[in-house]
């Protein structure tokens, strides 16, 4: 197609995002009943959505024929009273991927840079390359990030550091002081987006509120998501903390009407469902014990997580992800990131566990 030829080569360089397979194109390919297949492909709640997030968002559908509040107004206030901080440190997106999308779109442009880590969150290369900025990949240390040696790989021309933590698809996590020492560091015109999708599944005593960061370091920004513990990921809900000038910037190149009506509700009423949240916690505890468990007893290695995932190192991830895809079992292969021996597995509800530990021993 020759108009495609005109298409900026920093897009037609993007390699394209590769989701979990859906349980109902899989259930098509096997002809088997979608129940009963277990999917452990993209790191969702195995519970469900929130109790108080689903009936919120049940109940805002009568008022789909108007727009959403592009404010997001509610919400807001909701996040505010959580975590005691104004509107103007708030940027809603449609899913924290949106967040990030902004970040790119505010912040990157060709002749910048970004600096992420190996075997860090897929969409950072994404949003970089998109905007035509230069993405810089550190070299991983035990999996995780190398701080030390992001910080020297900053250039005069890095715009955005991205950060994960705990990382995705690797589970790792680095200690708070840590990251605090580099924030020490950055030179204060490099916006540092700390992603903390997976923040609500760490131990009480691993937790910090590094929203009191956001006073000492103006060039920091938060992110988190309803997709995990909150168990909305259909709905798209996300969200940036940060200083009001970055917000604003932020704000500046969001679509109107990024968040939908009930999202919007759905997010809100789940912000404050902690015993859905404890429940998350727990169950995700569980789960991880019993598939550590279970791969120890396959001998089959993994990556410490602090995630609600796990990275197990099978070997020919490629045979074996096809092997238990036959036994209706999805989960995540990670040789698009650099991570060719290994399969990334979410944890799931006992039974589910189970299946999958179940097929993979069946196929090594
Ligand atoms: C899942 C995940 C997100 C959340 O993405 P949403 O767009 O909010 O669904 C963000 N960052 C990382 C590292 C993730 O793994």
């Amino acid at each position: 197609m020759p108009v495609c030829d005109f298409s900026p080569s920093h897009v037609r360089a993007i390699a394209p995002y590769q989701p979990g397979k859906p349980i109902a194109e899989l259930a098509r390919e096997l002809g088997l009943e979608e129940s009963s297949i277990v999917k452990l492909a993209s790191n969702e709640n195995p519970l469900g959505p929130s109790p108080r997030g689903l009936k919120a968002a049940q109940d805002s559908l009568k008022e789909v024929s108007f727009y959403p509040d592009g404010a997001g107004f509610a919400l807001k206030a909701a996040l505010c009273r959580k975590f005691d901080i104004a509107q103007q440190n708030i940027v809603l997106g449609n899913g924290s991927n949106d967040v990030l999308d902004m970040v790119a779109r505010a912040f990157l442009d060709t002749g910048t840079s970004a600096v992420y880590a190996q075997h860090a969150f897929a969409v950072y290369p994404i949003a970089t390359l998109t905007v035509g900025a230069k993405g810089i990949e550190v070299p991983a240390k035990n999996y995780g990030h190398d701080l030390a040696a992001m910080r020297t790989a900053i250039r005069d021309d890095t715009r955005v550091v991205w950060i994960a933590n705990p990382n995705n698809p690797t589970g790792t996590f680095l200690p708070w002081s840590e990251i605090a020492g580099f924030l020490e560091n950055v030179p204060s015109d490099v916006l540092v987006v700390l992603d903390e999708a997976y923040g609500e599944y760490l131990a009480p005593e691993e937790r910090l509120n590094t929203l009191s960061w956001l006073d000492r370091y103006p060039n920091l920004l938060i992110v988190r998501t309803f997709s995990k513990a909150f168990g909305l990921a259909g709905l798209r809900v996300g969200y940036g903390m940060g200083h009001p000038d970055v917000i604003d910037l932020l704000n500046r190149v969001r679509q109107p009407f990024n968040v939908n009506v009930p999202a919007l509700a759905a997010a809100e009423a789940a912000l404050d469902d902690s015993a859905f949240l404890e429940q998350s916690y727990e169950v995700n505890l569980r789960g991880m014990r019993q598939l550590i468990q279970g791969l120890d007893s396959l001998d089959i290695s993994h990556v410490p997580s602090k995630g609600n995932f796990l990275l197990a190192k099978v070997g020919d991830a490629i045979r074996i992800n096809m092997e238990l895809l036959k036994r209706g079992v999805i989960v995540r292969p990670v040789g698009n990131y650099g991570l060719p021996e290994f399969l990334r597995v979410s944890i799931g509800l006992e039974v589910q566990n189970s299946r999958f530990l179940e097929a993979l021993k069946a196929c090594l």
